[in-house]
């Protein structure tokens, strides 16, 4: 049913990718004394590099590193200072974008066209934009002369490694505080480089520490006495976990954990549009977005039409090589990511959801996932409460406008939500009822710099990005 696509394959030589990495600490790699880890390329499986572990004596390390520097440098810089450093990171970003892509979608997964178009743009947007903020900080709403916290350890998950970075770092740089982060174990590359980056622009050593690992290093940062403040984002589970581990401390946290977000549609919405922004919700990213649009909840009178339209476009996404210019939908993350999306869609199917998926041939090695979605969901099922974090989507219907309410808002979670209707006045009203941090209006998945970011009930507290993505950087 789709057209056949000749191959557009993004050269992967502009990445020089080195067989091993150290721990960025005091704006120098070093060796970490854990035992080091590989990291593979998801669409091949392919070991991509060598990445060093941080144990306790590392993060011990760059902790302090980054205390120094708080102290002796980039606390006491006129903010205006700083923001020069922020502009020059945002403009090596923005000159060595394409590397940064290739790099983001061979550890990844993702296809370059979303790593190219949507990652590493709003990567440098976020550097810009928080780059303007560093010297009016008295507009931040923290008073007149607010003051930052001091170190930040952040730890971050693999879905978008370059963007959760940057919404960790920039701000808090912009603020006057210095870093410690840890990106996720399976997708460190991108942090190395951007490492490369702050020693490119010359940004004083120990105002950015890198530490690479997996959960005990993220344990020993979050739990150092040193740390001023935890940023986290990644599962709600162990988000909890961190939430008890600062409880007590004078730590200040804010987490961004997981969503199961409805994408409401009724029948008076442009039914085409709505299918874009239905595919675009769920199947962007692998579906591999905390903000997805894993729900949708379509009006009953219409229920029937869209399907017939969604399936037909679901039909023509192109899953493949996360390289090819081409390619709409790319590599699940990993093996036990993928084991997850396959346990959860065997257990949509023995509740008695009905599952479909478009004709599609797969790679043979590497971690793949078709286009799928499930109609007769109903609200018991597993598929509807839990997050699969993959390209599945359940289908639920609604009658009225207090049904869709209702069915939206009944899940522990409450990061994002869509509303497509012609209707200004309904998605006011909805947007009002919606318990869900931010609310698309006939789109959805829009990322910008000045808009803030977070989410209700289990999917986490604090907000990121805009002014008050400032508030949690500063006293
Ligand atoms: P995860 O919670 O397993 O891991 C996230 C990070 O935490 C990784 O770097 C991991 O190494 C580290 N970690 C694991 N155990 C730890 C511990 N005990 N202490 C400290 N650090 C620890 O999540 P994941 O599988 O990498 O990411 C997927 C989850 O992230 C999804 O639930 C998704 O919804 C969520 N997410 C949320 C947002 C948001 O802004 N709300 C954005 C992206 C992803």
């Amino acid at each position: 049913m789709g057209f056949e696509y000749a191959p557009a394959p993004e050269s992967r030589s502009i990445v020089d990718i080195k067989p091993s990495y150290g721990l960025f600490v005091n704006g120098e790699f070093v060796d970490g004394h854990g035992k080091s880890f590989k990291t593979i390329s998801p669409a091949t499986e392919e070991v991509l590099a060598e990445v060093a572990e941080a144990d306790e004596s590392d993060v011990d390390a760059a902790v302090k590193a980054a205390r120094r520097a708080y102290e002796k440098v980039w606390g006491p810089m006129p903010g205006r200072e700083r923001a020069k450093y922020l502009y020059r990171i945002a403009r090596i970003i923005q000159e060595r974008s394409r590397e940064l892509a290739v790099l983001e979608s061979l550890d990844n997964g993702k296809p370059i066209k979303e790593s190219r178009d949507v990652d590493v743009p709003t990567v440098a947007a976020h550097f810009f934009y928080y780059a303007g903020w560093a010297d009016k900080l008295e507009y931040a709403g923290r008073g007149a002369d607010p003051r930052p916290l001091g170190v930040a350890g952040q730890v971050i998950p693999w879905n978008f490694p370059l963007l959760m970075l940057a919404w960790k770092i920039a701000p808090a740089l912009a603020c006057g505080n210095t870093v410690v982060l840890k990106p996720a174990e399976t997708t460190p590359l991108t942090a190395l480089l951007f490492a490369e980056i702050c020693q490119q622009a010359d940004l004083p050593p120990g105002v950015v520490n890198i530490v690479t690992g997996a959960g005990a290093t993220g344990q020993a940062l979050v739990g150092h006495a040193g740390v001023d403040k935890v940023a986290f984002t990644g599962s709600t589970e162990v988000g909890k976990a961190i939430a008890r581990a600062v409880a007590g401390t004078d730590k200040k946290v804010t987490l961004e954990l997981g969503g199961k977000a409805a994408n409401v549609v009724f029948d008076d919405a442009p039914l085409d549009q709505a299918v874009e922004g239905i595919v675009n919700g769920i199947f962007f990213n692998q579906g591999h977005v905390c903000c997805a649009g894993s729900r949708l909840l379509v009006q009953e009178s219409v229920a029937d039409e869209l399907l017939a339209k969604l399936k037909r476009r679901m039909s023509t996404l192109r899953v493949g090589d996360p390289l090819d210019k081409n390619t709409d939908i790319g590599a699940i993350n990993s093996a036990e990511q993928l084991a997850k999306i396959r346990d959860l869609s065997e257990i949509g199917e023995s509740e008695g959801a009905g599952r479909w998926s478009p004709a599609c041939d797969l790679p043979t090695t590497g971690f793949w996932f078709p286009p799928t979605l499930f109609t007769g969901v109903s609200q018991a099922h597993r598929i509807a409460r839990e997050e699969i974090f993959g390209p599945v989507l359940s289908v639920l219907t609604f009658r009225t406008p207090s049904e869709a309410v209702e069915k939206a808002n009944n899940t522990p979670y409450g990061l994002s939500a869509g509303v497509w209707t012609e209707k200004g006045s309904r998605i006011l009203s909805m947007a009002n009822q919606l318990r869900a941090g931010v609310v698309w209006a006939n789109t959805f998945n829009k990322f910008d710099p000045t808009s803030p970011f977070g989410g209700f009930k289990e999917s986490g507290y604090g907000r990121e990005g805009g002014r008050h993505g400032l508030e949690a950087y500063l006293k």
